[in-house]
């Protein structure tokens, strides 16, 4: 376990180490199971970022349960409307399923707020929402979390799925950025 790390033009230290951030998942995965266990769920990823969470957090479930993933795009839109979002990679009819959102942090919650109104469309039997990480100083959404793997403040973190520029997902370790000066 390394305390410091540097990635491009910039350094990170030490934040949730990995043997903490797999506990923590074990209990959540827990929690999942034995809340989730007759209802049949339909995991959902949001790529990039939750791909090793999601991958850790559905193997330590113990019930069987499906597992998609989807991608928010967002785009400039033709007309003057701005902002256009669309949900990428949904192959799954999730009309009356019970669904389980997985994400890997959840900053000002706009990313999920749109993930959530997209999905809704689709006339789910319920959507809950998992994510590992949580900035509860810069959330302007007032988005209902189901479980939350730690709150952390307000500052950029890498590692374990999550980027700087690309660069820093495969670390096993969360670190988080060092504020010159
Ligand atoms: P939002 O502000 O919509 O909640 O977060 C948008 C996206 O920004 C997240 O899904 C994530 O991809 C990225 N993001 C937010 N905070 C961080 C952070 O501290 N580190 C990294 N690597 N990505 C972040």
């Amino acid at each position: 376990m390394m305390k410091r790390i540097k990635i491009l033009d910039k350094e990170f230290e030490l934040s949730l180490p990995a043997a903490k951030v797999q506990k923590r998942i074990r209990e959540i995965a827990e929690e999942i199971s034995n809340d989730l266990k007759d209802k049949d769920p339909l995991f959902i990823g949001i790529l990039n970022g939750s791909f090793i969470f999601a991958a850790d957090i559905f193997k330590k479930m113990s019930i069987d349960a499906r597992i998609t993933f989807l991608k928010l795009e967002s785009y400039q839109g033709t007309e003057s409307s701005g902002r256009v979002e669309q949900l990428i990679g949904l192959n799954v009819d999730i009309k009356g399923m019970n669904i389980v959102i997985l994400e890997d942090i959840v900053d000002t919650g706009t990313t999920l707020q749109a993930t959530i109104n997209l999905l809704v469309g689709y006339e789910p039997a319920s959507i809950r929402v998992v994510t590992l990480l949580f900035k509860p100083d810069s959330c302007k959404n007032d988005i209902h979390m189901d479980y939350i793997g730690f709150n952390i403040p307000d500052n950029f973190v890498v590692g374990y799925g999550l980027d700087y520029k690309g660069f820093g997902r495969g670390y096993e370790d969360i670190y988080s950025l060092v504020n010159e000066g």
